[in-house]
């Protein structure tokens, strides 16, 4: 069975919301899609968010890479050697981790395909069904309370909070959406906008207010390692790196460090499934419970983190909200999004059947 052909397109799906982090605001999902076509007639598929602000790559960057660097090095190549194109994609240029992703996630489709497997089983199995936080953009108090408040209505008991926009109002946000959601289980995101002491002191002020917050992610810059490791050791809320790890040699080092008591996985970081897995593995040798992440996204990729989540039992938390932020939802099959549950297919492959809506650049 050998890769006969690509094909590129962009992928468009709008949100219920507009998005806000202390990175960003985005009002549609806008992806590229990688097709990986077969001598035999089948399609792997592959998805990468441009998310310059965490990654670096634009649109533009994603498709430049998949076309002139990656994809060209699997064209006439045989699916039976899967370990050595997940190696050729990973080894085509240095970074550019979400286009790497997007063809690595493709290659396990197909392969899994070629094995009459659904991922999740060819990764060891499990039970295909996960239940997901949902994500509450950062906002004024107000606001913020009344979207706790929906997504309990809708049934979620994971809320997890963006903060860090002005963090003079962070303890009024989390006193509001705790007023909302009395019962639900709250974590943060920082996104990296507090400084190391600063974070300790409002994980304080938080926690001595009783607003019981489970977990913190990222609450200081990315590259500040050792201000990591001092919020892990002196914060009373247990901390998640995510914009520290990108790699699994990130993983490694800052489990080493004791700088983070929780890793956040999202193919996007890594370069999809063949490195996440890695991580994954790391984190079972150091007994650190990950979550699974992703970037906002559309139902390809994050079915491809849904198959890993059930497959690996480290990852204990799982934040696949991407699809559910979204108004529509252009892919058939793949992860059936109901409320907070998530349901896999037992179809071979990602168990995607097909994508509306594509408008192809190659
Ligand atoms: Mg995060």
């Amino acid at each position: 069975m050998k890769i006969t052909g690509f094909r590129i397109g962009l992928l468009s799906a709008r949100l219920r919301v507009p998005f806000k982090t202390a990175l960003r605001t985005v009002n549609s999902v806008e992806d590229v899609v990688l097709e990986l076509e077969c001598s035999d007639g089948s399609t792997g598929r592959g998805e990468a968010p441009p998310t310059a602000a965490i990654t670096g790559e634009t649109t533009d960057s994603i498709i430049a890479v998949l076309r002139d660097h990656i994809c060209p090095r699997l064209v006439g190549r045989d699916v039976a050697d899967f370990q050595a194109l997940c190696e050729e994609v990973q080894s085509a240029l240095v970074g550019n981790s979400s286009a790497k992703a997007a063809a690595d996630i493709a290659l396990w489709d197909l392969y899994a395909r070629s094995c009459a497997l659904p991922v999740y089983k060819l990764l060891g199995g499990g039970v295909p069904l996960l239940v997901t936080d949902l994500t509450i953009s950062v906002n004024e108090p107000e606001i913020m309370a009344k979207d706790a408040e929906y997504g309990v209505k809708c049934g979620y008991d994971v809320l997890k909070i963006k903060v860090g926009v002005d963090p003079g109002l962070d303890l009024a946000r989390l006193k509001a959406v705790r007023g909302a959601a009395k019962d639900a289980k709250i974590r943060i995101d920082a996104n990296q906008a507090w400084t190391p002491r600063q974070a300790v002191r409002l994980l304080g002020q938080m926690q001595d207010a009783g607003l019981d917050i489970e977990l913190v992610e990222q609450p200081v810059k990315a590259r500040d390692i050792e201000g990591l490791r001092y919020v892990t050791a002196n914060s009373p809320v247990p901390v998640m790196a995510d914009e520290s790890v990108f790699t699994s040699q990130d993983a490694l080092k800052l489990m080493q460090e004791r700088a983070a008591d929780l890793l956040n996985i999202k193919l996007m970081k890594c370069g999809g499934l063949t490195n996440a897995l890695r991580i994954a593995s790391a984190a079972e040798v150091y007994g650190v419970e990950c979550m699974m992440g992703c970037m906002l996204e559309a139902k390809v990729s994050v079915t491809a983190a849904a198959h890993l989540a059930c497959a690996k039992r480290i990852i204990t938390r799982i934040d696949l909200d991407g699809p559910a932020l979204c108004s529509e939802d252009p892919v058939n099959g793949g992860a059936v999004f109901d409320g907070r549950e998530i349901r896999l297919p037992d179809a071979p492959g990602l168990g995607i059947s097909g994508v509306n809506n594509i408008r192809y650049i190659v």
